[in-house]
């Protein structure tokens, strides 16, 4: 069975260490509604429905559901898993820990 790092693509011989992460991102809805007037509402609501029969009809589904609920998983290598542990956001870090 091949593995390879999906991070670094570096091909992962027999015995390395390897780590499986998780991705996991849902949407974080507050219970509140937007105070909208009825005609932007209105327009949102279009919007939506457009957007729906647009997924009906195809990938667009995906899409949508990946905005709501998204998992991902990638194998990667032990270089790859402290850089992504040191900054899981991507956050700017400063030039010298580029
Ligand atoms: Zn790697």
């Amino acid at each position: 069975m091949d593995r390879r790092c999906d991070r670094c693509r570096r091909d992962l011989p027999p015995g390395e260490p390897a780590w499986i992460l998780r991705l996991e991102a849902y949407a974080d809805f507050d219970g509140m509604l937007r105070d909208l007037d009825e005609e932007v509402l209105e327009a949102e609501l279009r919007a939506l429905l457009e957007e729906l029969e647009q997924a009906a009809a195809g990938e667009q589904a995906a899409i949508l559901e990946d905005e709501v609920y998204l998992r991902r998983f990638y194998r990667v290598c032990r270089a790859c898993r402290e850089r992504w542990v040191a900054n899981p956001l991507n956050l700017a870090l400063p030039e010298r820990w580029e």
